[in-house]
């Protein structure tokens, strides 16, 4: 098995989840004298514990290590609150979900163990609807409730190396390199990566996505047009077809169940989010090569060509911001900034001012749209970083304490606080702030090294003391207990 021909993010990835997957501590006793029954989604040999350590591994890794990873707040945002809106009306509510974009022009989605699910940019942009990408994301999200993953894991009774490296290979597969690496795999995984899900699974996710998207009150229209619309594309890549088809296969018999569904219901029309609209507008503009780009959405804004003014004039203001002519973009958004009060258009004036060397003016225009969307997270991030290049960092890190109380698990605002506590001269509450940023992206020893840098920084009071020695010795006893875990083979969890 050559893994060293995998991407660094996934092979660096794999000692975790072989070690997650190879010992047989895992399998319950119960099941020693027989087979699990597959059509229990209960009875698998993965703890859901143990599928969200291993999503949890990928998604760090990936976004440490893969360039193509979206840190984008406007967007990150806007595909978890479509993501958990439909979560909240999926089958099992219990599970935490994480969405996550990848910046890459094919059509697809992939669900990974525990919860965490990731949209390639170009379904985005290549969907006709918000339904339809809601109809995408309900199916990924069934594959998720259902423990497909563990399941299928679990098929043959016993976990086989080739199986679960396979199955990391299926789940990532949108990279080519992958896709060779799962040729070297051994024929029988290297099938299961492309064939991806079995048809059972498939035929579930569907029924229950749709099921999902008509209580979320989508148009559930939106789901046999986009599989007929993958099927035609299939057709027309043929041996390259949208990865999305090589891991949930597209078939006749899908496609007439998604039609007979739809079948005797109601027609509902449901009008697209203007948060959508001005997000794949975002992310049309920032595909491609920015000179190409910005004629072809000028162009198209000359012709008409578009199903929304509004999306079309703030997509051409960000091409042009994405090629420096600040100026005319400027002008472009002018009458948007004046009709429509969106986060994201007073998010993109900001921006361009920011280009002209105005960060005072953009600061202001943040502000301001802070009154009306107090709670908009890219807002705040922004307000953040446009304090922060003006060297007002006290009322930066006093904003970041207020959003770390509310997203206590987003180590990005851990590290920036870290930054401004660092211009302040704050050395111990600096290394502190650090290291709960490193606790969060799963590096143990970082975060106690920031730890020590803390106690030894000779600026903090007793209080600020006590508590960086008590975080210190729990964050000592938890990796020793890791330590110890990896050693037995045990989970722990
Ligand atoms: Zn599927």
């Amino acid at each position: 098995m050559r893994i060293s021909s995998l991407p660094a993010y996934l092979s660096a990835c794999l000692p975790a989840l072989l070690l997650a997957f190879s010992f047989p501590a895992y399998s319950p006793p119960a099941l020693a004298d027989g087979l699990p029954d597959l059509g229990d989604a209960g009875q698998v040999l993965l703890s859901p514990q143990m599928e969200r350590r291993i999503g949890e591994s990928v998604v760090r890794e990936m976004r440490l290590r893969d360039p193509e990873f979206v840190d984008d707040p406007e967007l990150t945002e806007y595909i978890n609150v479509l993501g958990n809106r439909l979560v909240a009306n999926s089958q099992d509510v219990r599970q935490d979900f994480e969405f996550f974009l990848v910046r890459d022009s094919t059509m697809n989605a992939f669900a990974m163990p525990g919860g965490f699910i990731g949209v390639h940019t170009g379904l985005i942009v290549a969907a006709q609807s918000e339904s339809e990408l809601a109809a995408v994301l309900a199916h990924e999200i069934a594959h998720v409730t259902q423990r497909h993953m563990a399941r299928m894991v679990s098929k043959d009774g016993q976990l086989s190396m080739a199986m679960m490296a396979a199955m990391a290979v299926a789940l990532l597969s949108r990279n080519t390199q992958l896709g060779s690496a799962a040729a070297v795999l051994g024929q029988s995984a290297a099938i299961t990566a492309q064939i991806g899900f079995t048809r059972d699974f498939e035929r579930e996710a569907d029924r229950l996505g749709f099921l999902t998207l008509e209580k979320s009150q989508f148009d559930v229209r939106a789901m046999p047009e986009f599989f007929l619309r993958l099927q035609k594309a299939g057709r027309l890549y043929e041996n390259n077809a949208p990865a999305y088809l090589r891991t949930h296969p597209v078939t006749t018999e899908r496609i007439a169940d998604a039609q007979n569904r739809i079948q005797g219901l109601g027609y509902r029309q449901k009008p697209d989010s203007m948060d959508f609209q001005l997000v794949r507008a975002k992310l049309r503009a920032e595909q491609g090569a920015a000179r190409d780009t910005l004629a072809q959405l000028q162009g198209d804004f000359k012709d008409k060509k578009y199903s929304n003014e509004t999306a079309a004039r703030f997509g051409l203001a960000v091409a042009l911001l994405r090629s420096k002519d600040n100026a005319r973009a400027e002008a472009e958004l002018a009458p948007l900034v004046k009709s429509t009060e969106h986060p994201m258009i007073a998010g993109l004036a900001a921006r361009i001012k920011q280009a002209k060397g105005d960060n005072l003016g953009a600061a202001e225009t943040i502000k301001l749209a802070l009154v009306r969307y107090p709670n908009n997270r890219a807002l705040n991030h922004a307000y953040v970083e446009a304090l922060q290049q003006q060297e007002r960092h006290a009322e930066a890190a006093a904003l970041l304490d207020e959003q770390i109380r509310n997203y206590p698990r987003t180590a990005q605002l851990y590290a920036l606080r870290a930054k401004s506590y660092a211009s302040m001269g704050k050395r111990l509450l600096q290394h502190q702030s650090q290291a709960e940023a490193y606790v969060l992206q799963g590096s143990l020893p970082a975060a106690i090294e920031q730890l020590q840098l803390a106690q030894k920084s000779g600026d903090g009071d007793f209080y600020q003391l006590s508590s960086v020695d008590a975080r210190l010795r729990s964050l000592r006893q938890q990796m020793e207990t890791e330590r110890k875990e990896a050693k037995e083979g045990k989970p722990g969890m």
